[in-house]
């Protein structure tokens, strides 16, 4: 295809988990990608092997400020923010300002391109549900006061603003509620339970459990998100959709699967439940199933090895380094 014709994405958050992945995705499929990071959670090694690319380009910027691109844009996906409950309480000032901010930048920016704009919002939106599974109608229980308030509320505004734009300036929208999701690439230090566990049996040192461990979470696998989220643009679905895996468990069970997926003799280390941590979470997704004809297909193990083997594969030092968790940082 003529280089001219190709259609254009910004992707932001480029750098991060989900945003690189997405970056691998629309090269694949022949797009001309632009992304956008400000590295302040994101890491240039998810996204090194573009660089090379002629497709591809890449903005050191921060998207809580103007945003300027110039040419033409066909799409936006805002994926700019920190998204682990560590990360909020650490940065939770940039954590709301990227969520309203910087949404209202990209909305301005795609509106001004005429781009359709693809929005990451999230399932704490249902904040520390009373209904299960969590369906689109739900309206949720936060706490906008709360250490997790700084992302809920910057994700639910960003939710409202996305809607104003659609609704009053008729602007092409879309909005994913990513449920929890996992796989190579997701930070090993971000203090989310998956990474820590990982790194606490491969270490053989016991795995930090917060409370009693009887919280539930769903967990899905970075390609099944990612299919997810691209059949999502590309349909006309203009509401929140959810996209995760229904498979729910409890973090012990969680812990005890690593445990044995890594063989080590690790064991389980009950320490304080932070503020407001869920009870439960479990995506209902009729919707995504129904409109995009999407189901997730790969399983846990399946998954949890090849997010295993990702980690096993970095510089010994990463791993052995003494990590942050909201654990330690409440000693
Ligand atoms: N969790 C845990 N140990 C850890 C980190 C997290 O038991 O070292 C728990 C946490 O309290 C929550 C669940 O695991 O109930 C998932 O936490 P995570 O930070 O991964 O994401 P969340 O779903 O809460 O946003």
């Amino acid at each position: 295809m003529d280089k001219q014709k190709k259609k254009r994405i910004l992707i932001t958050g480029a750098a991060g988990f989900l945003g690189s992945h997405l970056c691998d995705r629309f090269i694949a499929e022949d797009f001309h990608v632009i992304g956008m990071d400000n590295m302040i959670t994101g890491d240039l090694r998810n996204i090194e092997h573009l660089f090379k690319l002629p497709n591809f380009e890449f903005y050191h910027h921060d998207v809580s400020k103007f945003v300027h691109v110039p040419g033409q844009l066909d799409y936006i996906l805002h994926f700019a923010s920190p998204a682990s409950p560590v990360d909020y309480l650490r940065i939770p000032i940039q954590t709301l300002k990227v969520g309203s901010l910087g949404t209202h930048n990209l909305l301005g920016l795609a509106k001004s391109k005429r781009a359709r704009i693809l929005v990451a919002s999230t399932s704490e939106v249902y904040g520390d549900p009373v209904v299960s599974p969590q369906s689109e109608e739900y309206w949720g229980n936060v706490n906008p006061v709360g250490p997790r308030g700084v992302y809920d509320e910057a994700k639910r505004f960003q939710e409202a603003m996305t809607m104003a734009y659609h609704n009053f300036h008729g602007l092409d929208t879309r909005i994913v509620r990513i449920f929890n999701t996992y796989g190579p690439r997701m930070r090993l230090n971000d203090g989310r339970a998956l990474p820590t566990f990982i790194a606490q049996a491969l270490r053989g040192e016991d795995l930090t459990v917060f409370g009693d461990g009887n919280q539930t979470r769903s967990f899905c696998y970075v390609s099944d998100q990612i299919e997810g989220i691209f059949r999502l643009l590309l349909s006309d679905y203009a509401q929140p959709m959810n996209i995760g895996n229904p498979d729910e468990l409890t973090i012990n069970d969680m812990a005890n699967e690593i445990i044995s997926l890594t063989g080590n003799q690790s064991k389980i280390l009950y320490v304080p439940l932070p503020i407001d941590d869920p009870k439960q979470r479990r995506p209902d997704i009729r919707k995504a199933n129904q409109i995009l004809s999407w189901l997730p297909a790969v399983n846990r193990k399946e998954g949890l090895l090849q997010t295993i083997n990702y980690y096993k594969q970095l510089p010994p030092e990463e791993l052995k380094q003494k990590k942050f968790t909201y654990y330690n940082q409440e000693q």
